[in-house]
């Protein structure tokens, strides 16, 4: 069976361990975070993360992942560079990028998937403006992320709120299930019909990834078969957490 088809209903043990696992992933981007100064190199990046995943005895589910097997623990872009981007010794961040950091944690057999963009050193208000929409997009899908709505509720309200702002949303990468493995059912777009796909039931585990460009919708992928860019060379960004259905309000476990 494909990923997409396959959809673990969670119990709330397993939803304490998720949270555990997101709460490890959230120290491993914050402190990936206060290292996104000019002159830092990708890779080091990517080593700051595995310092602190190893200090909690944990790996990554992204090193190795994959055909050809990625070679980092997480992805790191740089402003049109939208997803997937490959850790280098070479590659440094300079004044004004913006950078996108994804990151996955594997806690007692699950998995927690989360992501960010922010700026280096001072950002052009174009670019603020972009970071603000995606992580607004995000919180508006998670405001979906509720027992009895449907998955295309969460895929039109993040498409709406980026589209409202002027920007675009990809078509082709999507959120998606996580558990005990990082790609699980359901598949949740970023663009959607309200009212359309599945049911969301207590239990559900989702990774909802708004990734925004500011030009058009599409995209390519570089010759080293990872890296994802904007087609037409504009800046873009993503923002991720894992989220949990409950009863009640929606659950973010990705957060410290
Ligand atoms: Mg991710
Ligand atoms: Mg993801």
């Amino acid at each position: 069976m494909s990923w997409e088809r396959q959809i673990n209903v969670k119990s709330p043990a397993e939803i304490a361990i998720m949270r555990e696992a997101g709460r490890i992933n959230a120290a491993v981007l914050a402190a990936v975070k206060e290292r996104l100064q000019p002159g830092v190199a990708t890779a080091e990046l990517n080593a700051a993360a595995e310092e602190v995943l190893k200090s909690y005895g944990c790996i990554s589910p992204f090193k190795g992942y994959g055909r050809p097997p990625f070679p980092a623990s997480i992805t790191v872009c740089i402003n049109d560079e939208m997803v997937h981007g490959i850790p280098h010794p070479k590659r440094k961040l300079k004044e004004g990028d913006i950078v996108s950091i994804d990151c996955g944690t594997i806690y007692e057999g699950f998995v927690g998937d989360s992501a960010f963009t922010a700026g280096v050193g001072e950002i052009s208000p174009q670019a603020t403006k972009l970071l603000e929409v995606t992580e607004g997009a995000l919180y508006a899908g998670i405001e979906n992320m509720r027992k009895g709505k449907h998955t295309g509720d969460v895929s039109a309200a993040i498409q709406k709120f980026v589209e409202s702002h002027g920007f675009h949303v990809t078509r082709e990468y999507t959120g998606h299930g996580v558990g005990k493995k990082m790609h699980e059912g359901p598949q949740v777009p970023n663009a959607g019909i309200a009212g359309s796909g599945v049911l969301l039931r207590p239990g559900f585990t989702i990774a909802l990834e708004p990734m925004v460009i500011i030009g058009t919708h599409e995209t390519r992928v570089l010759p080293d078969n990872w890296t994802v860019v904007s087609a037409d060379g504009s800046l873009t960004a993503h923002f991720e957490h894992t989220v949990a259905v409950t009863e009640g309000e929606p659950l973010i476990l990705t957060v410290l």
